[in-house]
């Protein structure tokens, strides 16, 4: 190869360099000890107590409509490649939250459909909360907080045998400041990034999901909302949400399954329990 080629290919090196600087932010779950099948069987545990304790709402039509966003999002790559058989259920309860479980089950209230203005920023929560699942935020943080009486426990457990019993013993449960669902700053920036890539393969704008986050916030005043004490906001969470889909293959948004409307009457008719229910 002669001179001049070879200082013609620089800048088409740098080009290339350039374009993949310019990828989506790659995210990987951190250390943990569980394994997936561990995972998947302490989320599936603790989901049939959240049905005794919170009040399941049996509307077909709704349970479908947040399953079909929600799978919608599952069919993303990174989801997919997640391996978790996330699901998808409505829950009476006024408070503007949704929250999922390790391993992939989620519950969103009925209170966070009431809020939200558009089928995007629903599916911003939702993709948030998958995200958690994906990099298994939950169980990370467990696995470093517990770290010793952890690995004797995981180790030593008898397949088939209950998880949610023993972990509960070591304070790992689904109550109060739960260590699987009340997440670090750096977890909740991860989930908003993954989010955003989620939510733009199933064609919804990531920019809903931050404009959501300021409405909640905005909206709170001095109290607040329930979703903030688990996920604390993080800074300029609008801003690296918009940098990050610039990121994004460019794409047109605008998806809809074209049922919000009825989704909003739906659920203005459901009974929710005051002062509300909680499990946690
Ligand atoms: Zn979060």
């Amino acid at each position: 190869m002669n001179r001049s080629c070879s200082w013609a290919l620089i800048p088409i090196g740098f080009l290339l360099v350039a374009a993949w600087a310019q990828g989506p932010t790659q995210f990987h779950p951190d250390f943990n000890l569980f394994s997936k099948e561990q995972e998947i069987q302490l989320g599936q545990e603790n989901a049939a107590r959240v049905r005794k304790q919170m009040i399941v709402v049996h509307n077909p039509y709704l349970n479908e409509y947040v399953t079909r966003v929600g799978k919608r999002l599952g069919s993303s790559r990174e989801a997919r490649e997640s391996g978790f058989p996330f699901t998808f259920e409505v829950v009476a309860d006024p408070s503007l939250n949704a929250f999922a479980l390790p391993g992939g089950p989620m519950f969103i209230n009925t209170g966070l459909l009431r809020a939200v203005d558009n089928e995007a920023q629903l599916a911003g929560v939702m993709g948030h909360e998958m995200s958690h699942v994906i990099l298994r935020h939950g169980t990370s943080q467990a696995s470093q907080s517990k770290l010793i009486e952890l690995s004797a426990v995981l180790g030593s457990q008898v397949a088939g045998g209950s998880l949610v019993g023993q972990l509960a013993q070591m304070g790992i449960g689904l109550g109060a400041n739960s260590v699987l669902l009340k997440f670090s700053r750096s977890a909740e920036s991860q989930a908003d990034l993954m989010g955003s890539h989620l939510m733009a393969e199933a064609g919804y704008n990531p920019i809903e999901m931050a404009r959501f986050f300021e409405k909640l916030n905005a909206e709170g005043g001095s109290k607040t909302p329930q979703f903030f004490s688990d996920h604390p906001n993080p800074d300029n969470r609008e801003k690296a949400i918009e940098q990050e889909s610039q990121k994004l293959a460019r794409q047109a948004y605008g998806y809809e399954t074209g049922e919000f409307p009825r989704m909003k009457v739906m659920v203005s008719a459901i009974h929710e329990p005051k002062p509300p229910a909680r499990a946690r």
